[in-house]
């Protein structure tokens, strides 16, 4: 066991806040690095140290791998907490972190890696019994191929890049004679994106459910979970909003999922924090990927477990051990995440810019995950992501009354914010019956504009 005493977070924004707060509440110190642009972000407000790591772009800052070592060198930080997004599944960046003696809080590199590629994590996952979207046994090597495979499975099908991320490198072929230029057109996109052009294939469902759910492994071979959130309520591949537990789910299906995935978890000595992507469609389930870090919705897993993940994360990176055992962990009540982007909320054009005045809601189980203040400059380089509302009710009935009264109290003014799409989304009845699938949001948008 190796006590974290300084934490450098290789990241920004709600996430880099987020880290910082539970570290402190551990006792441990903070470093913030930062490009120029963040110089007066609130992550770096509050940290016990600070390093500036370089210019604004990503790449030579956040994603600057150098820059990050040496940072961490400079301050004599023993451990560094990725956050989500920029290096988090960067298995290679894990590795340097290692071998630099620093604590990675993350999962073991090899997992990451296996991971990482989404052909290397089907097979993974088929081998740990789970189930699978029907789809290529590996990537495409060549046309012929991608049609035999798509004549047995049927079209629809969908073709996806094998380092794709963020929804994006996918194409739906309706028919046969598109598969060719729509494959092409896949490559070649993943290639600029990610610098790979492997796609693979898969049956494209037609109005599935995406559901995920939260694992965590100590590396020694248990793990555990903590139960499923409902992401189905997406634009263009995109989660908007975010629940636990999923309104379609039975505490059967949970308990039965749910221990499959944690069983896997343990068979593969998976290390830390972990998700395990599902479409669910006609009552079941099928593996899509798997995300080897902290997600952006894992606080409505807290709300509804009482587990900080942030603090089992580094609990596991000092080698503690998990805080709890399966059967301690009661799942109760509802948890609903709603993503606030400086956004037009009709356009969904970015709307960076000075934050004229800032009144989050409070009030009892009300959190918001935000780097917000009166006066800070959104930078128009990142995310549009500037927040999250979280609220917490004993029924879904009750998280969705005080997730309206929150959300009419949330103010941010100089900028659109997507705050007036929420508001109307959750008012909707098929929102609030729970009947919705990942295709909904768009559908629900195209209306509103007629
Ligand atoms: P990424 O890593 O780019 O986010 P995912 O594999 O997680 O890609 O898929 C993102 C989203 O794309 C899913 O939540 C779902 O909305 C849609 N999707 C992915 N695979 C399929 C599929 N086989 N059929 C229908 N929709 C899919």
């Amino acid at each position: 066991m190796r006590k974290i005493t300084k934490l450098l977070i290789a990241n920004r924004g709600e996430i880099a806040l987020r880290i910082h707060r539970a570290a402190h509440e551990m006792g441990i110190k903070t470093v913030a690095v930062h490009s120029t642009a963040d110089a007066d972000a609130m992550h770096v407000r509050l940290a016990d140290e600070t390093v500036c790591i370089g210019p604004p772009p990503a790449t030579d800052s956040y994603l600057n791998i150098p820059n990050i070592i040496s940072a961490a060198e400079i301050v004599h930080a023993d451990a560094i907490h990725p956050g989500y997004g920029f290096l988090s599944e960067n298995a290679q960046f894990a590795e340097i972190v290692e071998l630099h003696n620093l604590i990675w809080v993350g999962p073991k590199p090899e997992h990451i890696r296996v991971m990482g590629d989404k052909v290397e994590a089907k097979r993974t996952a088929a081998r740990l019994g789970l189930p699978l979207v029907p789809g290529s046994p590996g990537p495409l090597e060549t046309v012929e191929e991608a049609h035999a495979v798509a004549k047995e499975i049927g079209y629809p099908v969908l073709i996806k890049a094998a380092s794709g991320g963020g929804g994006r490198g996918m194409k739906v072929v309706p028919s046969e004679d598109q598969l060719e230029s729509l494959m092409m057109q896949a490559a070649s996109e993943a290639k600029a994106a990610f610098g790979d052009d492997t796609v693979y294939m898969e049956k494209y469902l037609g109005d599935p459910r995406h559901i995920e759910f939260q694992v965590f492994g100590d590396g020694e071979g248990s793990a555990i979970h903590l139960g499923e959130r409902d992401c189905s309520i997406q634009r263009r591949h995109q989660k908007v909003i975010e629940e636990a537990p999923s309104p379609v789910i039975s505490a059967e299906q949970r308990a039965e999922m749910g221990g499959i995935v944690a069983r896997a978890m343990a068979d593969m000595g998976y290390r830390g924090a972990g998700t395990i992507e599902f479409l669910y469609e006609d009552g079941q389930f099928y593996f899509i990927e798997m995300n080897t870090r902290l997600q952006v919705e894992h606080p409505v897993t807290e709300m509804i477990s009482g587990i900080d993940l942030v603090r089992e994360q580094i609990r596991v990176a000092q080698g503690e051990g998990l805080s709890c055992r399966q059967e301690d962990i009661r799942l109760h009540g509802h948890a609903i995440e709603c993503r606030i982007n400086a956004e037009d909320p009709q356009t969904f054009a970015p709307s960076p810019g000075l934050v004229k005045n800032y009144v989050a809601p409070g009030g009892m189980h009300v959190r918001v995950d935000s780097g917000l203040y009166a006066g800070y400059r959104v930078p128009p380089y990142y995310d549009s992501m500037i927040g999250k509302l979280i609220v917490y009710g004993t029924t879904r009935e009750r998280c969705i009354m005080r997730l309206k009264r929150a959300l009419e109290e949330f103010v941010v003014e100089g900028m659109k914010t997507t705050i007036p799409l929420h508001q109307r989304v959750i008012q909707d009845e098929a929102f609030q019956s729970g009947d919705y699938t990942i295709k909904w949001l768009e559908r629900w948008l195209e209306d509103q504009r007629n």
